[in-house]
């Protein structure tokens, strides 16, 4: 259809372009003969205008503000193709039966979208609670290098576990709790403190950055923080720590394989 480009190759939109070559074909079919190009145009372009602003108006109007001769040219896009994206402009009777088609099929679609959205959401529901039911409820608190355990070291106690990592590596919560703490801390630079159900308390230091706040809940593995190397540290690396309900700085890597997590 390069008949219908412009001259001298003008770039017209695809869209004016299929609606040219859409038009052109049932005229041709029509009248059986092919009117001047330049006619068809000016007359297609006056439909597209008066079309659109229809559709924007929502109503008849755009007639009113049309010209007679864009009338007749609407009327006859809307004869030569009674099915065509014309239809309804000029108020033609033979569109109204199709609306009402439409919306009683959109009635009854209704109904049947409705039943199965509450399908959907049942087993939506069905598999949110086999996945709460199968996912862990303890995980190890970072990927890495176990560096050093509880106990003694070098003269002193280490009250904590190091897992060592690149910085940034991702720090998880290791049980569903909630923050009661994430800011800076003495000898850890910062450090984020979660809370779990029982009143266990893990801590994790020399924290990078965190992303949670005081108050916030967490599930277990969500990410809480990133692996830094802040406060009194040698290298990047995790402290981790848990305080059992009665406040005493127990074995984490005890603690931690008894709920099936080894590091
Ligand atoms: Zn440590």
């Amino acid at each position: 259809m390069s008949h219908h480009r412009s001259p001298g190759g003008h770039e017209r939109s695809a869209a004016l372009d299929e609606a040219v070559d859409r038009a052109s074909t049932r005229t041709v079919s029509s009248h059986r003969l092919p009117p001047p190009p330049s006619a068809l145009r000016g007359r297609i372009v006056v439909a597209a205008v008066a079309v659109g602003a229809f559709a924007a108006a929502g109503a008849g109007q755009t007639l009113q503000a049309a010209s007679d001769d864009s009338k007749k040219d609407l009327h006859l896009a809307n004869h030569s193709d009674g099915a065509a994206t014309f239809d309804g402009v000029g108020g033609d009777t033979a569109s109204a039966p199709q609306i009402l088609a439409v919306a009683k099929t959109t009635s009854e679609g209704s109904a049947e979208a409705a039943k199965l959205l509450r399908s959907q959401q049942l087993t939506t529901q069905r598999e949110a609670a086999e996945a709460e039911k199968k996912r862990p409820k303890f995980v190890r608190p970072a990927a890495g290098d176990f560096t050093s355990g509880y106990g003694g070291r070098w003269g002193t106690m280490h009250l904590g576990i190091d897992i060592a990592g690149p910085i940034g590596t991702p720090i998880l919560s290791v049980a569903d709790g909630e923050v009661i703490e994430a800011g800076p801390a003495s000898g850890f630079g910062l450090w984020v403190r979660v809370q779990h159900e029982d009143g266990t308390i893990t801590v994790y230091g020399h924290v990078d950055t965190f992303n949670v706040r005081e108050g916030q809940k967490v599930k277990a593995g969500q990410q809480i923080a990133r692996m830094g190397n802040r406060g009194f540290s040698t290298g990047p690396h995790l402290h981790f720590e848990v305080w059992n309900p009665g406040g005493q700085k127990i074995n984490p890597l005890t603690w931690l394989n008894a709920r099936g997590v080894t590091v």
